[in-house]
């Protein structure tokens, strides 16, 4: 069993085909959608998060690949730099999900990536820009 977050990136000429439907009939892949950003003729993008036999997301990866989807580990998307962090909690207000959060009694922020939905929110709070997505780089599955 395995479970994992990724994000598709879809071409204009996939955004308009079935893919979570042949995940899940063809696949037999459980499919929890967590940001969609798909419009008809421009490139779309999906958060999600897969879950079902190795062997099948093993599969299901090559077939969306073959779709022509560019497939992006979700860890890896939102990077803390700790070093630029000044502690001052702005980005704990508006995390939905409390991946970045106060530790007491010290006060200072900790970022659990384990909890991260990749929503990106923080990016906009944060005002010493220590949050950062690595959506666009070379963390292709
Ligand atoms: S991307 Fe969203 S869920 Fe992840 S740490 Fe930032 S605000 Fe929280
Ligand atoms: S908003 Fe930025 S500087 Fe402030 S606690 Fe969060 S990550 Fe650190």
């Amino acid at each position: 069993m395995i479970k994992q977050k990724i994000v598709l990136r879809f071409p204009p000429h996939v955004v308009e085909q079935p893919t979570i439907y042949h995940l899940i009939k063809d696949y037999d892949l459980m499919v929890n959608i967590l940001r969609a950003d798909i419009n008809p003729r421009k490139e779309g993008r999906l958060m999600m998060e897969l879950s079902g036999s190795e062997s099948n997301y093993q599969r299901a990866l090559e077939w969306m690949k073959e779709q022509g989807l560019k497939i992006i580990s979700l860890e890896q998307q939102i990077i803390w730099q700790q070093d630029r962090c000044t502690h001052c909690g702005a980005c704990t207000v508006i995390c939905p999900t409390g991946a970045l959060c106060f530790t007491r009694p010290e006060m200072t922020v900790r970022f659990a990536e384990e909890k991260c939905v990749v929503c990106e929110l923080c990016l906009r709070a944060c005002p010493a820009r220590a949050m950062e997505t690595l959506v666009d780089s070379e963390n292709s599955l």
